[in-house]
């Protein structure tokens, strides 16, 4: 691994670095509590589109958009790492909204949708992407959801578990099948057949809006349609794009509750001594530096693999996720056992980074499975002679 920031990428990361100002962090920590719809500003929507309005006016936005621009992907980990560290919730919906939708439109979408991509990257419309099914043989690729052809479009029928941005966007990517060819069908809440569920509680990440989606014969025009495609290249896009989000959601994670543990062991006393001072809370502050500092090599080193075309980008993307899912988990459990009690009280960035750790190694590709895929690469390139 071999970089360096050019003056205009400096310059873009300290930019959206400089976004995080007292008002704006007082917005984010809002979104954690807000409902879906006040319609007086301070609702989920509201506070969503408008710091996605203010990242995409920093230039957020203007990189890594689709397959043609992987060689940002380096860049691109130091926004989103940037994004996580002030709130996990906006990074996966700003990026559910512009690199998985927009990323989508950008390699596959072309003619009349450019206008929605431009809508989508300025920060104008906010984009979902529905691809995960429960239950099917290949729950990634939407192999339940089926499409019809029917004069000028599809009648689309199939549901879907977990849609990102659901209750919020503008319009939905649905991944479904027609006469077993992937396609993807862009759908908009009020239409006929296409029922967006309640917001979803979730553990985590409570500044997400989550939903189911049912389309239920579903009429979508040919021209709110990618595909039939030739082959499942958009489908690896999108869980590569969906694995490097989660590695930075990992990364904002142990970022937020190790500086929080870092800052309390100073702060607070036992006795006459503030808690830094016994060996027992070092170490765990080692622990969790060590491991922030481990995830944050390996994710940058996927990213330069990717934005390199490195053969090994898949595994190395697999391998980083395992491990920056698994190390949140470590470090915000240490950085709560740090604060203890005061952690574990609502509210506080700890007990917030120890609900969101969990996700990432279940969304996207699990860790199971792309633990299998990291052995069979394992296999396949190091046979023992
Ligand atoms: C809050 C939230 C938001 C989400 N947002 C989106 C979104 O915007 N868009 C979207 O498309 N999806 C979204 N998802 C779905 C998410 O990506 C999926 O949860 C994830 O892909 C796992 O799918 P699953 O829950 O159906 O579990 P499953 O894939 O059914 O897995 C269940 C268990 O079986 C294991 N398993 C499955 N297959 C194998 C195998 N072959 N070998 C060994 N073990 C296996 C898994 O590792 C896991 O432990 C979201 C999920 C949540 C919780």
């Amino acid at each position: 691994m071999n970089f360096d920031w050019t003056k205009d990428e400096a310059e873009l990361i300290k930019r959206v670095a400089g976004l995080w100002d007292e008002a704006a962090l007082a917005d984010l920590a809002a979104l954690e509590t807000a409902a879906l719809e006040t319609g007086d500003g301070s609702d989920l929507a509201a506070l969503t589109r408008k710091q996605i309005g203010r990242l995409a006016e920093a230039g957020a936005f203007a990189v890594a958009v689709g397959p043609s621009a992987k060689a940002e992907t380096l860049r691109w980990m130091a926004l989103m790492e940037n994004v996580a560290q002030a709130s996990g919730s906006l990074l996966l919906a700003a990026e559910s909204s512009v690199r998985l939708f927009g990323g989508l439109l950008a390699g596959w979408g072309g003619g009349p949708l450019a206008n929605l991509l431009g809508q989508v990257v300025s920060g104008e419309a906010i984009g979902a992407l529905a691809l995960s099914e429960p239950g099917g043989n290949q729950p990634q690729t939407g192999g339940r959801t089926q499409g019809r052809k029917e004069g000028d479009g599809y009648r689309v029928t199939g549901t879907k578990g977990f849609v990102a941005n659901g209750p919020m966007a503008d319009m939905i990517a649905v991944s479904g099948q027609v006469e077993g060819k992937t396609a993807f069908f862009l759908v908009q809440p009020g239409q006929e057949g296409v029922k967006i569920g309640p917001r979803m509680a979730t553990l985590g990440y409570n500044g997400l809006a989550v939903s189911t989606l049912d389309l239920d014969h579903a009429f979508v025009p040919a021209d709110r349609v990618i595909g039939p495609l030739a082959d499942d290249e958009a489908v690896r896009f999108l869980h590569t794009v969906q694995d490097l989000i989660l590695v930075a959601a990992s990364l904002g994670v142990m970022i937020r509750t190790h500086n929080e543990a870092n800052a309390y062991s100073r702060t607070y006393h036992r006795g006459a001594k503030p808690i830094y001072s016994h060996q027992e809370v070092r170490f765990k502050l080692a622990d969790t530096f060590t491991l922030m500092q481990t995830s944050q090599l390996l994710a940058y080193r996927a990213a330069w693999f990717q934005a390199t075309g490195e053969k090994e980008a898949p595994v190395l993307i697999h391998a980083a996720k395992v491990f920056t899912a698994e190390a949140a988990e470590k470090v915000s459990s240490l950085a709560m056992q740090i604060l203890a009690g005061r952690g574990y009280v609502m509210g506080n960035p700890v007990e917030r980074g120890y609900r969101e750790a969990k996700f990432a190694a279940l969304a996207g590709t699990t860790s199971e499975v792309a633990r299998m895929s990291i052995a069979e690469d394992v296999l396949r390139r190091f046979p023992v002679a």
